[in-house]
């Protein structure tokens, strides 16, 4: 079960029920949505002003993207990224399913801001697809938008992977440069945005005078293994981790996944933590999409470790041989090191790894894979330890190593 929480400040306009729980058309238009945009630039502006960062995964600043595409030579193409591959998250399908209108509205004001003259929504959801060709339907938006369906894998929602599928290739990534604002659909200056950092720009473009909270708060799924739940929430940046743990019951979590599998794990301290790029990256970790997975205390983190690995691993799209050996060998050593199998040099190895294979795959997989397996390694050298001299009673008997603790069901 899966609630549905907003922790913004009382009047304060968000993107999970600002219209008492669905979107339609009339209801859209009737707070402000598909207003006319006289003056691209200074929305632009507002945007750069806000410091609003795309809520995909890397956090980058959202006006440098737009403006790199309106500055590049044209013709133009916008793509809302809608497929989140990250495992545990679910925030982007929700907001497709339930709110396509201000996720469409977000398109539209993009494709102004950068002189596009042709839009993609980019998702791989049955109930998303049927909600965006039903808005596309209600809606009558300056440019033409086509709905591109695609395959859910971990990939398939990187930027160049999602400019292939667009062109319709294989949903796999590329080697960068040339990056999607040089070169993208069709060999067109590409935006490629998260439909969430879409839906904000549409609330910042309605709602000015809360530009600045609407541009920090975030949608977070929450999860935990047990019988605690699920929840999709909006919150305020700098939320702290612990109240976002209490929020879907698991405030006796003893540690976290963060960013889906991309930002790695946490231990000892992680109550601490705020919701906030900067101060994540500083702990060693990562936001990414904002989907956070807590541990309870019996819980075993090399046992959570192994299965992301080889979830990981079985997910590598096997484009760089990097990745392939690279990947499969995180997997494979850290799954003999935590069954007392690998040799003795099983962790110096693993720690070797982690630092020196980030940053040398076509996407971020082998990054992901290397964070979990340096983390664990940081934070939880003693669970490693003694996971090499004696079987693990939390491990014994637990979930098959294919990623299925992370599931959270689209509320
Ligand atoms: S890093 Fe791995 S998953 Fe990413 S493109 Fe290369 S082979 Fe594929």
């Amino acid at each position: 079960m899966t609630g549905v929480y907003s922790l913004l400040p009382e009047g304060h306009h968000g993107l999970l029920a600002p219209l008492g729980g669905g979107e339609d058309i009339d209801g859209y238009l009737a707070v402000g949505g598909y207003a006319p945009l006289a003056a691209p630039d200074r929305l632009l502006d507002r945007i750069a002003a806000t410091g609003l960062r795309g809520r995909g995964g890397a956090g980058f600043p959202a006006a440098v993207k737009l403006r790199a595409v309106r500055d590049a030579p044209g013709p133009r193409v916008v793509v809302a990224n809608g497929e989140e591959g990250e495992p545990g998250s679910v925030k982007d399908r929700w907001l497709l399913r339930h709110r396509p209108h201000v996720v469409l509205d977000g398109l539209r004001l993009a494709a102004a801001m950068t002189g596009a003259e042709r839009g993609f929504v980019y998702l791989s959801d049955d109930r998303a697809e049927q909600a965006v060709r039903q808005a596309l339907t209600e809606s009558a938006p300056e440019v033409r938008i086509d709905v591109v369906r695609t395959q859910h894998t971990y990939v398939a929602g990187e930027e160049t992977a999602v400019v292939r599928a667009v062109d319709g290739g294989p949903a796999l990534p590329t080697a960068k440069p040339p990056r999607p604002f040089e070169s993208g659909v069709g060999g067109a200056p590409t935006l490629v945005a998260n439909v969430e950092t879409l839906a904000r720009v549409a609330v910042m473009y309605s709602r000015p005078d809360e530009a600045d909270s609407v541009a920090g708060a975030h949608l977070v799924t929450l999860s935990g293994s047990g019988a605690a739940g699920a929840a999709l929430a909006e919150v305020p940046a700098g939320t702290h981790l612990k109240v976002l743990a209490d929020l879907c019951g698991h405030g006796t979590a003893t540690a976290v996944v963060l960013g889906g599998m991309f930002g790695g794990l946490y231990g000892e301290g992680w109550t601490d933590l705020p919701l906030d790029h900067d101060r994540l990256k500083e702990a060693g970790g990562a936001l990414g999409c904002g989907a956070l997975h807590f541990l309870r205390p019996e819980d075993c983190p090399v046992g959570v470790a192994v299965e992301a690995t080889a979830y990981l691993a079985a997910q590598s799209a096997r484009q760089c041989g990097v990745c392939v050996s690279g990947t499969g060998a995180l997997a494979a050593t850290l799954t003999a090191a935590a069954r007392g199998e690998a040799g003795h040099d099983s962790v110096d190895k693993l720690r070797r790894w982690s630092q020196q294979l980030p940053g040398r795959g076509a996407c971020g997989l082998l990054d992901a894979a290397a964070r979990i397996v340096g983390s664990l390694l940081a934070h939880f050298p003693d669970r490693i330890d003694a996971h090499r001299r004696s079987a693990c009673p939390a491990c014994e008997g637990a979930a098959p190593e294919d990623g299925r603790r992370f599931t959270v069901p689209v509320p």
